[in-house]
């Protein structure tokens, strides 16, 4: 059993003097101590629950896309070093083909639980967007919702929970919506919808943003856009991408207060994530990674080179929250986005042993997932 003894966060507060008591897989005990046991380790930063990320795709070189296991490997234990110990492994706009050979193979990585963060769902970032709000995905991959498809693709990982980021202004986005809502969390993003379309998805049972701001209409007074729309909402959750590029430092902070309880941190990192600046690949597209911001020659930003220890970092350093804010952003909300919120996004006796100690500098200095040093 391992023993971890100093500040913790615990019921939305930093505490002095917590024992955290962790084995394989689950933590045993957390509890405020007078004195610490001999053999308990005295911790210099903070205890703090893994992180989870619902939108990435990949690092170190690698990309879910990739369709190969080793890859897929890599992203894993990458992601843990940055204290991310669980997350929805994210796809892009692909050929038929390609897209059900990516899935098939993480489902089967998924099922062997390799070391590194767990993969708790499959995110499809498209191919059922708006090639209008295409981003960096390959517009000739982008198609209209083909109800076949995603039930083939669901049933190779049935067990894992399901997001599809889609447009709700294209044909038959309602009735996707209702033939698998039971089973996917819908999620408005890539779009070009008014604010009365977004609205009228979240009535059919859409329930998330795919990075607020980014890739969609934005707030206007006059004119609220999907952006309004997701502020407006009672229960919806948001991604944010808090690397300090793809939103402004002030409206990460405008979205977090205006949203408590419904923000996500998120990366959206791609394959040069942990890389040094040069030319990648996402998808069949080049990208060019220049001061850390990945972009296609056409200058539109492809993804991110952050990592979740980074955007906990820029939102108490740019968007100047306070870490107790911050935290429940990279772990409570994300827990509960992928339906695992009974196990994981806290520090609790019988949760999962996901677990990062983070120092007053937001270095990473150790990580444990599901009890196993990372
Ligand atoms: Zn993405």
């Amino acid at each position: 059993m391992i023993k971890l003894f100093g500040r913790a966060f615990v019921d939305d507060q930093i505490r002095d003097d917590v024992l955290v008591t962790l084995d394989v897989p689950q933590i045993v005990d957390v509890r405020v101590v007078a004195r610490p046991p001999a053999d308990a380790e005295r911790i210099a930063g903070v205890i703090v629950p893994g992180f989870i990320d619902v939108h990435v795709h990949g690092a170190a070189g690698a990309d879910f896309m990739d369709g190969d296991a080793a890859a897929i490997a890599c992203v894993l234990a990458f992601h843990a070093t940055e204290g991310t110990t669980a997350l929805a492994a994210t796809t892009l706009s692909a050929s038929r083909g390609d897209l059900h050979a990516a899935v098939d193979v993480l489902a089967r990585v998924a099922r062997a639980s390799p070391r590194g963060a767990e993969i708790c769902g499959i995110h499809l970032e498209g191919p059922y967007i708006n090639v209008q709000a295409a981003g960096a995905q390959d517009a000739t991959s982008i198609r209209p919702s083909d109800l076949h498809e995603l039930a083939a693709l669901i049933s190779l990982a049935p067990e894992r929970r399901w997001i599809v980021t889609f447009a709700p202004e294209l044909a038959h986005a309602e009735e996707l919506i209702e033939q698998f809502r039971d089973r996917v969390l819908f999620s408005i993003g890539h779009t070009a919808a008014t604010h009365a379309e977004a609205v009228a998805a979240l009535e059919w049972g859409a329930a998330h943003f795919t990075h607020l701001f980014n890739a969609m209409t934005g707030l206007h007074h006059r004119d609220p856009g999907v952006v309004g729309a997701a502020l407006t909402s009672v229960g919806a959750t948001v991604e944010l991408i808090a690397d300090g590029i793809h939103v402004h430092p002030a409206v990460l902070r405008i979205a977090a207060q205006a949203m408590p309880h419904r923000v996500a941190l998120v990366t959206d990192a791609v394959r040069a994530c942990g890389m040094p600046d040069g030319t990648y690949k996402l998808y069949d597209s080049d990208i060019i990674v220049s001061g850390g911001a990945a972009r296609l020659a056409n200058g539109a930003l492809a993804g991110s080179t952050l990592t979740m220890r980074r955007a906990v970092q820029n939102m108490v350093e740019l968007a100047g929250l306070p870490l107790e804010t911050v935290l429940p952003m990279a772990t409570e909300v994300p827990a509960r986005i992928l339906g695992v919120d009974n196990r994981k996004g806290r520090l609790d006796a019988g949760y999962d042993a996901d677990v990062v100690v983070l120092s007053e500098k937001f270095d990473i200095e150790q990580v444990w997932v599901r009890g196993e040093r990372g």
